[in-house]
Protein backbone atom coordinates (compact mmCIF):
# COMPACT_ATOMS: atom_id res chain seq x y z
CA UNK A 1 0.00 0.00 0.00
CA UNK A 2 1.67 3.27 -1.17
CA UNK A 3 0.36 5.15 2.49
CA UNK A 4 3.67 6.86 3.21
CA UNK A 5 3.46 8.74 6.11
CA UNK A 6 3.97 7.45 9.75
CA UNK A 7 0.46 6.98 11.38
CA UNK A 8 0.37 9.00 14.62
CA UNK A 9 0.25 7.66 17.82
CA UNK A 10 -3.34 7.26 19.62
CA UNK A 11 -5.00 10.74 21.20
CA UNK A 12 -3.04 10.66 25.02
CA UNK A 13 -5.22 12.66 27.35
CA UNK A 14 -7.76 10.65 29.34
CA UNK A 15 -11.61 12.19 29.73
CA UNK A 16 -13.77 10.74 31.44
CA UNK A 17 -16.70 10.03 30.40
CA UNK A 18 -20.55 11.43 31.75
CA UNK A 19 -23.27 9.10 32.24
CA UNK A 20 -25.42 9.06 29.56
CA UNK A 21 -28.82 10.74 29.60
CA UNK A 22 -31.96 9.60 28.14
CA UNK A 23 -32.70 11.41 25.10
CA UNK A 24 -36.13 11.37 26.43
CA UNK A 25 -35.68 13.86 30.21
CA UNK A 26 -34.49 16.97 30.71
CA UNK A 27 -30.63 17.18 31.06
CA UNK A 28 -29.65 16.46 34.86
CA UNK A 29 -28.90 19.48 36.51
CA UNK A 30 -26.67 17.94 39.35
CA UNK A 31 -23.16 18.59 37.28
CA UNK A 32 -24.15 22.82 36.67
CA UNK A 33 -22.58 25.21 39.13
CA UNK A 34 -24.97 27.38 38.18
CA UNK A 35 -27.58 28.44 40.95
CA UNK A 36 -25.22 30.13 43.63
CA UNK A 37 -26.16 32.69 45.83
CA UNK A 38 -24.81 35.41 43.65
CA UNK A 39 -27.49 38.75 43.26
CA UNK A 40 -25.98 38.91 39.62
CA UNK A 41 -28.09 36.87 36.72
CA UNK A 42 -26.01 34.03 35.99
CA UNK A 43 -25.16 32.74 32.73
CA UNK A 44 -25.82 29.04 31.89
CA UNK A 45 -22.79 26.93 32.33
CA UNK A 46 -21.02 26.06 29.13
CA UNK A 47 -22.46 29.56 27.55
CA UNK A 48 -20.72 33.16 27.15
CA UNK A 49 -20.78 36.35 26.04
CA UNK A 50 -18.69 36.90 23.09
CA UNK A 51 -17.36 40.19 24.05
CA UNK A 52 -16.91 43.91 21.78
CA UNK A 53 -13.51 43.21 22.85
CA UNK A 54 -13.32 39.83 21.41
CA UNK A 55 -15.35 40.78 17.63
CA UNK A 56 -11.97 42.09 16.31
CA UNK A 57 -10.42 38.56 16.50
CA UNK A 58 -13.88 37.16 15.37
CA UNK A 59 -14.36 39.10 12.76
CA UNK A 60 -10.68 38.22 11.39
CA UNK A 61 -11.95 34.69 11.16
CA UNK A 62 -15.77 35.69 9.37
CA UNK A 63 -13.99 37.82 7.01
CA UNK A 64 -11.52 34.93 5.85
CA UNK A 65 -14.20 32.91 5.77
CA UNK A 66 -16.12 34.51 3.67
CA UNK A 67 -13.46 35.73 1.31
CA UNK A 68 -12.67 32.36 0.96
CA UNK A 69 -16.10 30.88 0.42
CA UNK A 70 -16.56 33.63 -2.59
CA UNK A 71 -13.57 32.60 -4.34
CA UNK A 72 -14.26 28.89 -4.17
CA UNK A 73 -17.59 29.53 -5.23
CA UNK A 74 -19.44 28.55 -2.16
CA UNK A 75 -23.32 29.87 -1.21
CA UNK A 76 -24.01 30.62 2.18
CA UNK A 77 -26.69 29.13 3.21
CA UNK A 78 -28.74 29.95 6.87
CA UNK A 79 -30.21 26.99 8.50
CA UNK A 80 -32.70 27.22 11.59
CA UNK A 81 -31.04 26.57 14.70
CA UNK A 82 -34.18 24.35 16.05
CA UNK A 83 -34.76 21.10 13.90
CA UNK A 84 -36.89 18.14 14.65
CA UNK A 85 -35.15 16.06 17.03
CA UNK A 86 -35.28 13.08 14.52
CA UNK A 87 -33.55 14.74 12.00
CA UNK A 88 -30.27 14.43 14.17
CA UNK A 89 -31.21 10.71 15.68
CA UNK A 90 -31.44 9.64 12.09
CA UNK A 91 -28.23 10.97 10.75
CA UNK A 92 -25.92 11.49 13.07
CA UNK A 93 -26.51 7.61 14.66
CA UNK A 94 -27.14 5.95 17.43
CA UNK A 95 -24.61 5.44 20.11
CA UNK A 96 -22.88 8.22 19.13
CA UNK A 97 -21.67 10.89 21.93
CA UNK A 98 -23.49 13.32 20.52
CA UNK A 99 -26.96 11.77 20.02
CA UNK A 100 -26.68 9.90 23.73
CA UNK A 101 -25.61 12.23 25.73
CA UNK A 102 -25.35 15.95 24.22
CA UNK A 103 -28.62 16.88 22.43
CA UNK A 104 -30.23 19.90 23.48
CA UNK A 105 -33.94 18.19 23.10
CA UNK A 106 -37.19 19.35 24.77
CA UNK A 107 -40.80 19.00 23.33
CA UNK A 108 -42.23 22.36 22.16
CA UNK A 109 -45.44 23.60 22.23
CA UNK A 110 -47.03 22.04 19.56
CA UNK A 111 -45.96 19.05 21.31
CA UNK A 112 -43.33 17.96 18.72
CA UNK A 113 -39.56 16.62 19.79
CA UNK A 114 -37.47 19.34 18.65
CA UNK A 115 -33.26 19.64 19.15
CA UNK A 116 -30.76 22.83 19.38
CA UNK A 117 -28.31 22.00 16.09
CA UNK A 118 -25.28 19.98 17.57
CA UNK A 119 -24.68 20.19 14.14
CA UNK A 120 -25.61 21.58 10.46
CA UNK A 121 -24.29 18.91 8.04
CA UNK A 122 -27.38 16.83 8.49
CA UNK A 123 -29.76 20.29 8.21
CA UNK A 124 -27.82 21.11 5.11
CA UNK A 125 -28.37 17.89 3.57
CA UNK A 126 -32.64 18.27 4.60
CA UNK A 127 -32.19 21.76 3.12
CA UNK A 128 -30.70 20.08 -0.27
CA UNK A 129 -33.74 17.55 -0.47
CA UNK A 130 -36.50 20.02 0.68
CA UNK A 131 -35.37 22.79 -1.76
CA UNK A 132 -34.85 20.42 -5.03
CA UNK A 133 -31.46 21.13 -4.98
CA UNK A 134 -30.80 17.31 -6.70
CA UNK A 135 -32.12 19.03 -9.53
CA UNK A 136 -29.62 22.02 -10.02
CA UNK A 137 -26.05 21.31 -11.61
CA UNK A 138 -24.08 19.76 -9.09
CA UNK A 139 -22.17 19.92 -7.08
CA UNK A 140 -24.05 22.69 -5.34
CA UNK A 141 -21.59 24.24 -2.82
CA UNK A 142 -23.11 25.65 0.29
CA UNK A 143 -21.73 27.50 3.60
CA UNK A 144 -22.84 28.16 6.80
CA UNK A 145 -21.91 29.96 10.08
CA UNK A 146 -23.90 29.88 13.26
CA UNK A 147 -24.35 28.72 16.83
CA UNK A 148 -24.49 24.79 17.89
CA UNK A 149 -25.50 23.35 20.51
CA UNK A 150 -24.36 20.20 22.71
CA UNK A 151 -24.51 19.98 26.30
CA UNK A 152 -20.99 17.90 26.68
CA UNK A 153 -18.83 18.76 29.99
CA UNK A 154 -17.43 22.06 29.29
CA UNK A 155 -14.07 22.98 29.82
CA UNK A 156 -11.37 24.87 27.31
CA UNK A 157 -12.00 25.06 24.44
CA UNK A 158 -15.27 22.90 24.71
CA UNK A 159 -18.44 25.02 25.43
CA UNK A 160 -22.09 23.94 25.39
CA UNK A 161 -22.82 27.00 22.34
CA UNK A 162 -20.10 27.09 19.79
CA UNK A 163 -20.01 28.70 16.66
CA UNK A 164 -19.03 26.93 13.67
CA UNK A 165 -18.52 28.01 10.06
CA UNK A 166 -19.36 25.01 7.43
CA UNK A 167 -18.61 23.93 4.08
CA UNK A 168 -20.58 21.34 2.39
CA UNK A 169 -20.35 19.88 -1.17
CA UNK A 170 -23.27 17.89 -2.30
CA UNK A 171 -23.66 15.85 -5.66
CA UNK A 172 -19.80 14.77 -6.95
CA UNK A 173 -18.03 11.98 -5.65
CA UNK A 174 -15.06 12.47 -7.50
CA UNK A 175 -11.63 12.53 -5.26
CA UNK A 176 -10.99 16.12 -5.91
CA UNK A 177 -14.13 17.64 -4.23
CA UNK A 178 -12.04 16.09 -0.39
CA UNK A 179 -9.20 17.39 -1.05
CA UNK A 180 -10.27 20.97 -2.57
CA UNK A 181 -12.33 21.08 0.67
CA UNK A 182 -8.63 20.33 2.58
CA UNK A 183 -7.32 22.69 0.64
CA UNK A 184 -10.05 25.79 1.57
CA UNK A 185 -9.16 24.74 4.72
CA UNK A 186 -5.90 24.80 4.98
CA UNK A 187 -6.13 27.84 3.01
CA UNK A 188 -8.36 29.72 5.68
CA UNK A 189 -5.58 29.00 8.27
CA UNK A 190 -3.10 30.36 6.14
CA UNK A 191 -4.74 33.83 5.34
CA UNK A 192 -5.20 34.24 9.33
CA UNK A 193 -1.84 33.32 9.55
CA UNK A 194 -2.09 30.03 11.66
CA UNK A 195 0.16 26.91 11.05
CA UNK A 196 -1.96 23.80 10.95
CA UNK A 197 -1.84 20.48 9.46
CA UNK A 198 -4.48 18.03 8.92
CA UNK A 199 -4.78 14.58 9.99
CA UNK A 200 -6.33 11.93 7.27
CA UNK A 201 -8.07 8.40 7.44
CA UNK A 202 -10.41 6.71 5.20
CA UNK A 203 -13.02 4.96 6.90
CA UNK A 204 -14.52 3.07 3.74
CA UNK A 205 -17.69 1.89 2.83
CA UNK A 206 -20.38 0.86 5.07
CA UNK A 207 -19.47 -2.37 3.53
CA UNK A 208 -15.85 -3.02 3.80
CA UNK A 209 -15.92 -1.12 7.34
CA UNK A 210 -18.64 -4.57 8.63
CA UNK A 211 -15.93 -6.52 7.77
CA UNK A 212 -13.64 -4.59 9.61
CA UNK A 213 -15.90 -3.80 12.54
CA UNK A 214 -16.00 -7.81 12.79
CA UNK A 215 -12.84 -8.33 13.02
CA UNK A 216 -11.83 -5.37 15.41
CA UNK A 217 -14.57 -6.73 17.85
CA UNK A 218 -13.28 -10.30 17.67
CA UNK A 219 -9.92 -8.34 18.63
CA UNK A 220 -11.00 -6.42 21.03
CA UNK A 221 -13.28 -9.11 22.98
CA UNK A 222 -9.87 -11.26 23.28
CA UNK A 223 -8.65 -8.42 25.61
CA UNK A 224 -12.54 -7.48 27.12
CA UNK A 225 -10.79 -8.14 30.67
CA UNK A 226 -8.60 -4.97 30.12
CA UNK A 227 -11.66 -2.71 28.94
CA UNK A 228 -13.16 -0.15 31.01
CA UNK A 229 -17.03 0.19 31.22
CA UNK A 230 -17.36 2.74 28.91
CA UNK A 231 -15.14 1.18 25.86
CA UNK A 232 -17.32 -2.33 26.41
CA UNK A 233 -20.50 -0.77 26.14
CA UNK A 234 -18.53 1.18 22.91
CA UNK A 235 -17.70 -2.44 21.65
CA UNK A 236 -20.98 -3.34 22.05
CA UNK A 237 -22.85 -0.43 20.81
CA UNK A 238 -20.77 1.39 18.23
CA UNK A 239 -17.24 -0.50 17.73
CA UNK A 240 -15.68 2.09 15.38
CA UNK A 241 -15.66 4.65 18.44
CA UNK A 242 -13.28 2.28 20.28
CA UNK A 243 -10.36 3.64 18.03
CA UNK A 244 -11.09 6.95 19.13
CA UNK A 245 -10.72 5.52 23.16
CA UNK A 246 -8.71 7.92 25.48
CA UNK A 247 -8.70 4.95 28.07
CA UNK A 248 -4.42 4.11 28.54
CA UNK A 249 -5.45 0.37 27.96
CA UNK A 250 -7.33 0.78 25.23
CA UNK A 251 -4.93 3.27 23.59
CA UNK A 252 -2.15 -0.18 24.07
CA UNK A 253 -4.38 -2.59 22.71
CA UNK A 254 -5.49 -0.58 19.24
CA UNK A 255 -1.08 -1.01 18.58
CA UNK A 256 -1.88 -4.54 17.87
CA UNK A 257 -5.54 -3.88 16.57
CA UNK A 258 -6.40 -4.73 12.88
CA UNK A 259 -6.44 -1.20 10.81
CA UNK A 260 -9.10 0.07 8.45
CA UNK A 261 -6.61 0.86 5.75
CA UNK A 262 -5.93 -2.85 5.66
CA UNK A 263 -9.79 -3.73 5.00
CA UNK A 264 -10.76 -0.70 2.39
CA UNK A 265 -12.20 -2.52 -0.87
CA UNK A 266 -10.23 -1.79 -4.20
CA UNK A 267 -12.33 1.51 -4.61
CA UNK A 268 -12.44 2.76 -1.29
CA UNK A 269 -8.32 2.52 -1.57
CA UNK A 270 -8.45 4.14 -5.02
CA UNK A 271 -10.38 6.85 -3.66
CA UNK A 272 -8.26 7.88 -0.97
CA UNK A 273 -4.82 7.29 -3.31
CA UNK A 274 -6.46 9.91 -4.90
CA UNK A 275 -7.21 12.21 -2.48
CA UNK A 276 -3.45 11.86 -0.96
CA UNK A 277 -2.48 12.06 -4.08
CA UNK A 278 -3.98 15.79 -4.48
CA UNK A 279 -3.19 16.95 -1.28
CA UNK A 280 0.51 15.66 -1.65
CA UNK A 281 0.55 17.58 -4.80
CA UNK A 282 -1.01 20.42 -3.12
CA UNK A 283 1.91 20.13 -0.96
CA UNK A 284 -0.61 20.17 2.41
CA UNK A 285 1.05 18.91 5.74
CA UNK A 286 -0.43 15.87 6.17
CA UNK A 287 -0.43 12.69 8.54
CA UNK A 288 -2.14 9.46 8.28
CA UNK A 289 -4.31 8.86 11.45
CA UNK A 290 -5.38 5.45 11.25
CA UNK A 291 -7.40 6.13 14.72
CA UNK A 292 -9.22 8.71 13.27
CA UNK A 293 -13.00 8.08 12.60
CA UNK A 294 -14.61 11.03 13.81
CA UNK A 295 -17.70 11.11 15.99
CA UNK A 296 -20.78 10.87 13.75
CA UNK A 297 -21.99 7.65 11.71
CA UNK A 298 -23.21 9.44 8.24
CA UNK A 299 -19.31 9.50 7.42
CA UNK A 300 -17.83 7.11 4.68
CA UNK A 301 -14.41 7.10 2.98
CA UNK A 302 -12.32 10.12 3.94
CA UNK A 303 -12.50 11.80 7.48
CA UNK A 304 -9.94 14.59 8.26
CA UNK A 305 -9.40 16.53 11.15
CA UNK A 306 -7.40 20.10 11.21
CA UNK A 307 -5.15 20.80 13.98
CA UNK A 308 -2.56 23.00 14.75
CA UNK A 309 0.99 22.44 13.36
CA UNK A 310 2.92 22.17 16.71
CA UNK A 311 0.20 20.60 18.33
CA UNK A 312 1.39 17.16 20.37
CA UNK A 313 -2.05 15.57 20.09
CA UNK A 314 -2.05 15.78 23.94
CA UNK A 315 -5.56 17.86 24.14
CA UNK A 316 -8.71 16.50 23.48
CA UNK A 317 -9.53 19.62 22.22
CA UNK A 318 -6.91 20.46 19.84
CA UNK A 319 -8.87 19.97 16.61
CA UNK A 320 -9.79 23.57 14.96
CA UNK A 321 -11.95 21.67 13.04
CA UNK A 322 -12.87 18.58 11.18
CA UNK A 323 -14.85 16.60 8.16
CA UNK A 324 -15.31 14.31 5.85
CA UNK A 325 -17.00 12.55 3.15
CA UNK A 326 -20.84 11.56 3.94
CA UNK A 327 -21.97 9.69 0.58
CA UNK A 328 -25.02 8.50 2.63
CA UNK A 329 -26.58 10.82 4.21
CA UNK A 330 -29.08 12.31 2.09
CA UNK A 331 -30.65 9.10 1.19
CA UNK A 332 -30.71 8.28 5.03
CA UNK A 333 -32.95 11.53 4.62
CA UNK A 334 -35.01 10.14 1.93
CA UNK A 335 -33.47 12.13 -1.05
CA UNK A 336 -31.82 10.15 -4.12
CA UNK A 337 -28.21 8.84 -3.23
CA UNK A 338 -26.22 11.74 -3.26
CA UNK A 339 -22.48 11.90 -2.68
CA UNK A 340 -21.42 14.37 -0.31
CA UNK A 341 -18.55 16.13 1.51
CA UNK A 342 -18.07 18.82 4.01
CA UNK A 343 -15.92 20.30 6.76
CA UNK A 344 -16.73 22.35 9.98
CA UNK A 345 -14.22 24.77 12.25
CA UNK A 346 -14.88 25.76 15.51
CA UNK A 347 -14.80 29.72 15.78
CA UNK A 348 -13.77 29.36 19.65
CA UNK A 349 -10.78 27.32 19.19
CA UNK A 350 -9.35 29.42 16.12
CA UNK A 351 -9.97 32.76 17.89
CA UNK A 352 -7.91 31.03 20.99
CA UNK A 353 -5.21 30.15 18.58
CA UNK A 354 -5.03 33.55 17.19
CA UNK A 355 -4.67 34.86 20.48
CA UNK A 356 -1.48 32.17 21.64
CA UNK A 357 0.15 33.51 18.47
CA UNK A 358 -1.00 37.35 19.68
CA UNK A 359 -2.24 37.80 15.99
CA UNK A 360 -4.86 40.80 15.90
CA UNK A 361 -7.06 42.51 13.86
CA UNK A 362 -5.75 45.88 12.21
CA UNK A 363 -6.69 48.68 14.93
CA UNK A 364 -10.14 50.93 14.57
CA UNK A 365 -9.53 54.38 12.96
CA UNK A 366 -8.64 56.32 15.35
CA UNK A 367 -10.87 59.91 15.51
CA UNK A 368 -8.76 63.12 14.49
CA UNK A 369 -12.10 65.42 15.29
CA UNK A 370 -14.17 65.83 18.29
CA UNK A 371 -17.40 67.82 18.37
CA UNK A 372 -18.54 69.39 21.46
CA UNK A 373 -21.99 70.88 21.84
CA UNK A 374 -23.98 73.29 24.14
CA UNK A 375 -27.52 72.40 24.20
CA UNK A 376 -30.15 70.75 22.34
CA UNK A 377 -30.22 72.64 19.53
CA UNK A 378 -26.45 71.81 18.78
CA UNK A 379 -27.00 68.58 19.20
CA UNK A 380 -29.31 68.19 16.47
CA UNK A 381 -27.26 70.02 13.73
CA UNK A 382 -24.18 67.82 15.75
CA UNK A 383 -25.92 64.54 14.66
CA UNK A 384 -26.16 65.72 10.65
CA UNK A 385 -22.81 67.21 11.00
CA UNK A 386 -21.59 64.17 12.32
CA UNK A 387 -23.13 62.20 8.76
CA UNK A 388 -21.46 65.06 6.58
CA UNK A 389 -17.64 64.14 8.50
CA UNK A 390 -18.44 60.63 8.48
CA UNK A 391 -19.18 60.53 4.06
CA UNK A 392 -16.01 62.30 3.82
CA UNK A 393 -14.17 60.05 5.40
CA UNK A 394 -13.09 62.11 8.72
CA UNK A 395 -13.32 59.76 11.84
CA UNK A 396 -15.31 61.94 14.16
CA UNK A 397 -15.77 60.99 18.00
CA UNK A 398 -18.59 63.28 20.42
CA UNK A 399 -20.15 63.14 23.85
CA UNK A 400 -23.40 64.16 23.03
CA UNK A 401 -24.30 62.22 26.44
CA UNK A 402 -22.04 65.09 28.21
CA UNK A 403 -23.52 68.49 29.09
CA UNK A 404 -20.69 71.12 30.32
CA UNK A 405 -17.80 72.22 28.07
CA UNK A 406 -15.29 71.13 30.29
CA UNK A 407 -16.08 67.76 30.39
CA UNK A 408 -16.04 67.36 26.71
CA UNK A 409 -12.67 68.80 25.75
CA UNK A 410 -11.30 66.97 28.47
CA UNK A 411 -13.14 64.13 26.71
CA UNK A 412 -10.99 65.47 23.34
CA UNK A 413 -7.81 65.58 25.19
CA UNK A 414 -8.02 62.45 26.30
CA UNK A 415 -9.00 61.09 22.57
CA UNK A 416 -5.34 63.39 21.26
CA UNK A 417 -7.77 64.38 18.46
CA UNK A 418 -5.89 67.85 16.70
CA UNK A 419 -9.28 69.31 16.10
CA UNK A 420 -12.17 70.17 18.05
CA UNK A 421 -15.73 71.50 16.68
CA UNK A 422 -17.73 73.76 19.06
CA UNK A 423 -21.09 74.63 19.08
CA UNK A 424 -23.25 76.68 21.21
CA UNK A 425 -26.63 78.58 20.84
CA UNK A 426 -25.17 81.57 19.49
CA UNK A 427 -23.19 79.63 16.75
CA UNK A 428 -26.37 77.65 16.21
CA UNK A 429 -28.14 80.74 15.59
CA UNK A 430 -25.84 82.45 13.50
CA UNK A 431 -25.36 79.05 11.40
CA UNK A 432 -21.39 78.97 12.40
CA UNK A 433 -19.22 77.00 14.58
CA UNK A 434 -15.69 77.16 16.40
CA UNK A 435 -13.04 75.40 15.26
CA UNK A 436 -10.54 74.88 17.86
CA UNK A 437 -7.05 73.86 17.23
CA UNK A 438 -6.38 71.38 20.29
CA UNK A 439 -2.57 71.80 20.66
CA UNK A 440 -2.29 75.76 20.32
CA UNK A 441 -5.49 76.72 21.85
CA UNK A 442 -6.15 78.82 19.26
CA UNK A 443 -9.89 79.43 17.96
CA UNK A 444 -11.91 80.73 14.87
CA UNK A 445 -15.43 81.15 14.01
CA UNK A 446 -16.28 79.75 10.66
CA UNK A 447 -19.53 79.19 8.59
CA UNK A 448 -21.60 75.52 9.55
CA UNK A 449 -21.53 74.55 6.01
CA UNK A 450 -17.87 74.63 4.83
CA UNK A 451 -16.71 73.34 8.44
CA UNK A 452 -16.04 69.63 6.29
CA UNK A 453 -13.97 71.35 4.11
CA UNK A 454 -11.72 73.83 6.56
CA UNK A 455 -11.46 71.05 8.73
CA UNK A 456 -10.14 68.66 5.77
CA UNK A 457 -7.45 71.38 4.47
CA UNK A 458 -6.42 71.81 8.47
CA UNK A 459 -6.02 68.03 8.68
CA UNK A 460 -3.90 67.52 5.58
CA UNK A 461 -0.66 67.32 7.56
CA UNK A 462 -2.32 64.92 9.82
CA UNK A 463 -2.73 61.31 8.50
CA UNK A 464 -6.18 60.57 8.27
CA UNK A 465 -5.87 57.66 8.78
CA UNK A 466 -3.59 57.24 11.67
CA UNK A 467 -4.18 53.46 13.59
CA UNK A 468 -6.86 54.31 16.73
CA UNK A 469 -5.34 52.87 20.56
CA UNK A 470 -8.43 51.15 21.38
P1 LIG B 1 -16.87 18.13 15.11
O1 LIG B 1 -17.53 17.98 13.79
O2 LIG B 1 -17.69 17.71 16.27
O3 LIG B 1 -15.47 17.55 15.14
O4 LIG B 1 -16.70 19.70 15.27
C1 LIG B 1 -15.90 20.45 14.40
C2 LIG B 1 -15.14 21.48 15.16
O5 LIG B 1 -16.02 22.27 15.94
C3 LIG B 1 -14.18 20.89 16.17
O6 LIG B 1 -12.96 20.58 15.57
C4 LIG B 1 -14.03 22.03 17.14
O7 LIG B 1 -13.12 23.00 16.67
C5 LIG B 1 -15.39 22.63 17.16
N1 LIG B 1 -16.17 22.12 18.30
C6 LIG B 1 -16.83 20.96 18.40
N2 LIG B 1 -17.42 20.83 19.60
C7 LIG B 1 -17.12 21.95 20.29
C8 LIG B 1 -17.44 22.45 21.59
N3 LIG B 1 -18.22 21.76 22.43
N4 LIG B 1 -16.94 23.65 21.96
C9 LIG B 1 -16.17 24.37 21.12
N5 LIG B 1 -15.85 23.97 19.88
C10 LIG B 1 -16.31 22.79 19.47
Amino acid sequence: MPFKKKPVAPKKVVVPEKEATPLTTAAPVTDESEGGNSKNPELLRGFRDIMPEEQGKWNLVRDAVRRLADAYSFDRIDLPILERADLFLRTLGKGTDVVEKEMYVFTDPSNRSVALRPEATASAARAYINHGMLDRPQPVKLWYMGPMFRHDRPQAGRYRQFYQVGFESFGVDEPIVDAQLIVIGMQIFKDLGLDVKVQINSIGTSECRKAYLAELVAYFRQHRAKLSEDDKRRLQKNPLRILDSKEEATKELLEGAPQILDWLDEKSKEHFMKVLEFVEEMEIPYQLNPYLVRGLDYYSHTVFEFVLADDTGDSSQAALGGGGRYDGLVEILGGRPTPACGFALGLERIVKALEAKGINPPERRQPVVFFAQLGDAARRVGLKLFEEFRQSGIPVAEAFGKNALKAQLEAANKLGVPITLILGQKEVLDGTIIVRDMESGAQEIVDVKKAVSIVQRKLVPVALDKPAQI
